[in-house]
């Protein structure tokens, strides 16, 4: 190979076999819990599937709570396996009324799982799973939890919280790789999954991966993906030598100050603080005002902004804090580029105020 072409990532060794067990705890701990964790070699859309698949079966009654396109998805993914799936939707891109689930658990004594979403990164909504999983806990039933945008930006303690199978990636809170993901699996969940004639033989299959415990730990079953391992290696040093805490209060400081600064501004926050992701805010542009021409108005700013995903979210402007972004020059710049694209459109916005309001955040 001549200078011009090498390349670092071109000779990547193999990743050390005998660390994988020790990736699995790390983030154990980082999801406080004493539950099987398993390393799934693929993005979490691909962990979320193989859950659903692995828990399919005629007869078997889920509620599925459904915030985003993701939770659509985990329903058909679990019809497919003849699963019973009672749908229950929020009111478009809002969070779940815990009312709504108890109501829908009474209705439906047996019902043998329930699975929803922590934090939509669609909508940028937090529903209420502490309440919801205390509602699960009391009936005996296995909770499913997407903590794929939660994890690192908000509380989560799975032991704690009774979390049967809770599902994370790297890329969002933890700024790591994409292109892998982990879950945690209960006992009970194990028992759901491991009845008799549950799929093998495929990705989706839980039982496959499970191999990889009842061998001891060692070579993760497939070709191992080296450079994603060094890569969530990487992001647990940092995230360990930040702390947990710290990351998390980070993402929580970030949301704030991108709510107050939205609202010096003028503009309007999609729902209350406590109701919103830590990782994305989202911001309602009144019915004058065209997303695509705001987005365009402060490209040249550079910042990130998206418009909202899936039903009720296509007014959305979503600001993105999220892992190396949750922090001050970031939040300033969103909400300020915000609050030039709408001025460009013909709107007002006090930049000013908004810049004082983020200041005050930050400044102790
Ligand atoms: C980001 C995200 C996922 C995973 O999607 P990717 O395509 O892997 O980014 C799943 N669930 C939620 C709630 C998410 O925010």
């Amino acid at each position: 190979m001549t200078s011009e072409t090498w390349n670092p990532l071109s000779t990547a060794p193999p990743f050390p076999a005998v660390r994988y067990a020790s990736i699995a705890d790390r983030i154990a701990k980082v999801l406080g819990t004493r539950n099987d964790v398993l390393l799934i070699q693929a993005e979490a859309v691909v962990a979320l599937e193989a859950v659903a698949t692995s828990l399919a079966r005629p007869g078997l009654k889920v509620l599925n709570i459904v915030t985003s396109p993701y939770g659509l998805w985990f329903g058909n993914w679990l019809r497919r396996g003849g699963a019973d799936v009672i749908e229950l939707a929020a009111e478009p891109a809002r969070p779940i009324d815990v009312e709504a689930v108890e109501r829908a658990l009474n209705a439906h004594p047996d019902m043998k799982v329930l699975a929803l979403c922590h934090a939509e990164s669609a909508s940028c909504i937090l529903n209420p799973m502490e309440d919801i999983l205390a509602l699960a806990r009391a009936r005996g039933i296995v909770t499913i939890v997407d903590a794929v945008a939660s994890v690192g930006g908000h509380d989560l303690n799975v032991d704690e919280l009774g979390v049967d199978i809770a599902i994370i990636g790297p890329q969002k809170s933890l700024a790591g790789p994409a292109g892998l993901s982990a879950l945690s699996v209960s006992s009970a969940a194990w028992q759901l999954i491991s009845r008799e004639g549950g799929p093998t033989g495929s990705i989706l299959s839980l039982l496959d991966q499970k191999i990889w415990l009842d061998a001891g730990r060692g070579t993760l079953p497939g070709t191992t993906a080296p450079l994603e391992f060094f890569a969530l290696e990487a992001a647990l040093d940092r995230l360990e030598a930040e702390g947990l805490a710290s990351v998390i209060a980070r993402h929580g400081r970030a949301a704030r100050a991108t709510h107050a600064g939205l609202i010096a501004l003028g503009a309007e926050p999609w729902v209350k603080p406590e109701k919103g992701s830590h990782l994305v805010t989202a911001v309602e542009l009144s019915e004058a005002a065209d997303p695509k021409a705001l987005l365009a108005a402060a490209a040249p700013l550079g910042m990130e902004f998206s418009i909202g995903v899936g039903p009720g979210a296509n007014r959305l402007i979503r600001l993105n804090h999220t892992g190396l972004r949750a922090r001050f020059d970031i939040v300033l710049g969103n909400v300020t580029a915000y609050g030039i694209g709408l001025r460009r459109l013909g709107f007002k916005a006090d930049i000013a105020a908004a810049v004082e309001a983020i200041a005050l955040h930050y400044g102790d």
